[in-house]
């Protein structure tokens, strides 16, 4: 039999697709964005003794008490916003099943979602299987900010919701106070929700404040916030992340949440819960510690003949390659992996037209120390 796909647009991801050619040449990954080093300990063991204490059967379907109250707390904390743990949070299989969920919650057949390109690879599938057709608007090529001008443009009456990501997979840009503005005044008076993927909000460098939606009255108000345990406790195999919305938000969020999934892994809630607790400075120091990865990787890539572009946040290093080669940025990738033995990302993945003479590529300094330089000595020689 044949299936008539739903989704003609779409392979196998560019991360899998590159973390596969990594191990059949042998080459660094410097590719998909995960970190080759584990979290914290009290992490690992508190996961250990919630299993061998036998908690080992359904959570509850919004997740586990102590967790949502956790991450209430940090909300509080960090953005200044009081919401509650038991109505306003939900704990999601990843920021993946969240940012599905959201759209599965508001999306009806012929609405109109806006991204921002380069976006994250599930924001379209997610749109497309409910119906709803993703209206791409690029960022502006020059420093990857949004051009709140062109969105305003591509609103129409059927825009149902806008996804922003801050701070950005790929490039690494971050929203000032006066984004958060703009898109208040964007979405003022529409009935238009916000999907604000805040999946690397620990992850700002240089100082900056992470401009959360949810500092934001006005935004909070329409607003999904999805974040992701994986980047903050340097554990993405877990796929554990969450959503952050109003009452009436949540209500629908957990109406689709509760046929995806309907729970996700009590052990890793319970453990989280626990070192959310005990351990805050894991996560307030996360911009230290990858701000020196940063620093360290752009070292080691001083005198190439990459041009690197800044990174405000998240764990990515966008260069371009132009003064290597000509290649459009996939046959560039495809060569990078199989003959200079270093895996990364083409920025056009994340795009659905990119830019025709742009030569981006991305990479991951979420690595070891040996492993970026590994990586770094062989790109030196290009
Ligand atoms: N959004 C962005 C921007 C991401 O980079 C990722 C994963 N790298 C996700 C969502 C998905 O997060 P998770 O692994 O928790 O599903
Ligand atoms: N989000 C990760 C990245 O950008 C990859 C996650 C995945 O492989 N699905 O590299």
């Amino acid at each position: 039999m044949q299936i008539e796909t739903k989704l003609p647009k779409v392979g196998t991801t560019i991360f899998t697709v590159m973390s596969q050619l990594a191990a059949t040449h042998g080459a660094v990954n410097l590719g998909q964005g995960f970190p080759d080093f584990d979290g914290p300990q009290e992490l690992r063991d508190a996961l250990t003794r919630a299993m061998a204490e036998g908690r080992n059967q359904y959570a509850p379907m919004t997740g586990w008490p102590t967790l949502r109250q956790q991450i209430a707390l940090k909300t509080q904390a960090l953005y200044g916003r009081k919401v509650d743990a038991d109505t306003e949070v939900t704990v999601t299989s990843g920021a993946t099943e969240a940012l599905f969920a959201a759209v599965a919650a508001v999306v009806r057949t012929g609405d109109e979602v806006i991204v921002l390109d380069p976006c994250y690879d599930s924001y379209e599938p997610a749109i497309e299987l409910n119906g709803g057709v993703a209206v791409h608007v690029p960022l502006d090529a020059r420093d990857f900010s949004v051009d709140w001008q062109r969105v305003r443009d591509a609103v129409t009456p059927r825009t149902r919701m806008i996804i922003v990501n801050t701070p950005h997979n790929p490039c690494g840009s971050v929203f000032s106070a006066g984004d958060l503005d703009a898109l208040a005044a964007l979405t003022r008076d529409t009935g238009i929700f916000v999907l604000s993927d805040e999946v690397y909000e620990h992850i700002v460098f240089d100082g900056a404040p992470h401009q959360s939606v949810l500092r934001h009255e006005e935004l909070a108000a329409r607003s999904f916030v999805v974040s992701s345990f994986g980047k903050t406790f340097h554990c993405t195999g877990w796929k554990i992340g969450y959503c952050v919305a109003p009452r009436a938000l949540s209500d629908e969020f957990r109406k689709v949440h509760q046929y995806l999934t309907f729970c996700t892994f009590t052990p890793a809630q319970i453990a989280l819960a626990e070192v959310l607790e005990k351990l805050p400075q894991h996560y307030l120091e996360l911009p230290a510690f990858y701000q020196a990865r940063r620093e360290f990787f752009r070292g080691l890539l001083e005198g190439s003949r990459f041009r690197l572009l800044p990174v405000a946040g998240a764990y990515f290093q966008v260069v371009d390659y132009s003064a290597i080669s000509d290649k459009d940025d996939l046959g560039f990738c495809e060569w990078l992996v199989k003959s200079a033995g270093v895996a990364a990302i083409p920025l056009s993945s994340f795009y659905e037209s990119p830019p025709a003479d742009q030569r981006l590529i991305r990479f991951c300094f979420a690595k070891s120390d040996d492993v970026l330089r590994a990586g770094a000595e062989r790109l030196r020689g290009l």
